[in-house]
C-alpha cells in the first residue's frame, strides 16, 4: 500500500528508489536511481531453486524477464506512490495497451460497460472491435451525467470507464458522484487520468479503483517512448496483475528507465505546461475569431466548478474553437505555425498543433460548434513566441475564411 504522508513533490523525488535495486547484497554504497537491468533469462542455482521460484508468488522478484527486473519494478512501485490507496501498478507497452488490458481484467462475456460518450478514440474502437466480438456490450453516457449515472446501471452493469477531461473536448467528469455510486452497486470503475496524472488528480483518492495512464504523454514528457500503466486498489490490483501476465504484457527495461527519469521532472515540467497553456488560453479568450476556449480551468469548459473542486492543478492541453471558417481556414491558420508540430500524442517539452473533430467520436451526445477545433499541446518553449505564432495563423485564418 502507497505511502501517503509526505507530499507528492517529495514523493516524485524519492519513489521507487529501493535500496536492494540501488545497491548490492553486502558491499557499502548505493547508486541514486535504478540501473537498466535487461534480461531475458534468470539464471538459478541449482533445480530446488528453480522451483521455489517458479512456485512463488513472482511479482518484484527475477523470475523470467516478461516478468520484469528491477528496472521495471522501480517505475511501477514510484507510479504506486503517487497514487495513495494503491496496492500495485503494471506496465504496459502503450496506453491503449494499458486500457485494453485493465478492461479485459475486469469484464466477462454479458457484461455491460457504460463508456464515457468523450473517451479517446482507440478505447471506442476496443469497445467496439473487440469487446462487442466477445459478447461484453458497451453504452456510451454523456460526460457531464455525473449522479444521473444511476439510471444506467443494470444488473448487467459490471463497470464504468472516465475520462476526465476528455482529451479532444476537455468536460470535466464528477469522478466523486460517479465513483460513489459505482461503489454502492458493487461496480468498477476505471479512469483514464493520463491529461491530470496522479499529480494533479490522485484517482484512487477520488474513489476510482483502476487509474489508467498513457506514461507516453506526461509522465515519459521528452515524446521518444511509448508505455502505458494501470495502478489498482488492493482488491483490484491481483485481477490487473494477472491479466498483464495472461497476456504477456511488458515494457522494455530500456524504455522503463527513460520513463523513470521523466518521472523525477513531472513536477516542474508541469508547473510550466500549466503556466503556459493558461496564458496562452487566456490569450485566445481574448481574440475575435475565437469562439471558445475549451480548457477545465476556464469558466466556459463544461464542468469547470468540477475541475476547481477536485483537481490541484491543469495541463498543457487544451483546445480552441474557431469563429466560422471551414477545413481549408483552420489548415492555413496550423500549417503555417512556426513552433508548433503538427503530429498525434502530446506531453512532451514540443508544442504541438492537431484538428479535430469531435463530431465524429460521439453517439450519446451531439457534438455542435460555431467553427472547427484546434487542439494544442503547449510545450515548454517561451509562451510569448508561441502567442506571436498563434497571433499569425488567426491571420492566416481569417484571410482564408474571407
Ligand atoms: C494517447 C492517449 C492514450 C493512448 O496512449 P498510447 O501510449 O498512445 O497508446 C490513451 N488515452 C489518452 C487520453 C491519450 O491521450
Amino acid at each position: 500500500m502507497s505511502d501517503d504522508s509526505r507530499r507528492p513533490l517529495t514523493r516524485l523525488a524519492q519513489a521507487g528508489r529501493r535500496a536492494d535495486w540501488t545497491g548490492m547484497p553486502g558491499q557499502p554504497g548505493a547508486i541514486v536511481s535504478p540501473g537498466v537491468w535487461r534480461a531475458s533469462t534468470i539464471l538459478y542455482d541449482d533445480v530446488a531453486h528453480l522451483r521455489k521460484a517458479a512456485g512463488s508468488s513472482t511479482h518484484e522478484r527475477l523470475f523470467y524477464g516478461r516478468k520484469g527486473t528491477p528496472t521495471s519494478w522501480s517505475l511501477a512501485d514510484a507510479l504506486t506512490e503517487m497514487e495513495p490507496g494503491a496496492e500495485g501498478t503494471m506496465l504496459f507497452p502503450s496506453g491503449v495497451a494499458a486500457i485494453a488490458c485493465a478492461l479485459m481484467a475486469v469484464l466477462r462475456p454479458g457484461d455491460q460497460l457504460l463508456m464515457v460518450d468523450s473517451a479517446y478514440d482507440p478505447t471506442r474502437n476496443f469497445c467496439e472491435q473487440v469487446l462487442k466480438p466477445f459478447g461484453i456490450e458497451t453504452l456510451y453516457y454523456d460526460p457531464t451525467i455525473g449522479a444521473g449515472i444511476a439510471d444506467l446501471v443494470t444488473d448487467r452493469t459490471r463497470a464504468i470507464f472516465l475520462e476526465c477531461p476528455g482529451s479532444l473536448t476537455f468536460e470535466v467528469q464528477d469522478v466523486p458522484a460517479i465513483t460513489a455510486i459505482a461503489r454502492d452497486r458493487g461496480i468498477t470503475t476505471l479512469l483514464d487520468n493520463t491529461w491530470a496524472t496522479p499529480l494533479f488528480f490522485p484517482a484512487l483518492a477520488h474513489g476510482v479503483d483502476i487509474a489508467i495512464l498513457a506514461c507516453t504523454k506526461y509522465i515519459v514528457g521528452h515524446s521518444d517512448v511509448m508505455m502505458g500503466s494501470v495502478t489498482a486498489t488492493p482488491a483490484l490490483f491481483p485481477k490487473v496483475r494477472q491479466s498483464a501476465y495472461l497476456f504477456g504484457q511488458m515494457t522494455s527495461p530500456d524504455d522503463a528507465w527513460l520513463a523513470s527519469r521523466g518521472l523525477r521532472t513531472l513536477g516542474v515540467r508541469l508547473a510550466q505546461h500549466q503556466a503556459s497553456a493558461l496564458e496562452i488560453a487566456h490569450w485566445l479568450t481574448e481574440q475575435p475569431d475565437v469562439a471558445r476556449v475549451l480548457h477545465p480551468a476556464l469558466p466556459d469548459c463544461p464542468g469547470h466548478e468540477l475541475w476547481a473542486r477536485d483537481f490541484s492543478g491543469s495541463t498543457g492541453l487544451f483546445s480552441f474553437v474557431l469563429q466560422g471558417g471551414d477545413e481549408a481556414a483552420r489548415a492555413a491558420l496550423i500549417d503555417g505555425l512556426a513552433h508548433f508540430g503538427i503530429g498525434y500524442s502530446w506531453g512532451g517539452f514540443e508544442s504541438l498543433a492537431l484538428p479535430v473533430d469531435p463530431a465524429r467520436y460521439r453517439t450519446a451526445t451531439v457534438w455542435q460548434a460555431e467553427g472547427p477545433v484546434i487542439r494544442l499541446q503547449i510545450g515548454l518553449e517561451d509562451p510569448a513566441d508561441l502567442i506571436a505564432d498563434l497571433d499569425a495563423g488567426l491571420a492566416r485564418f481569417r484571410a482564408t475564411r474571407g
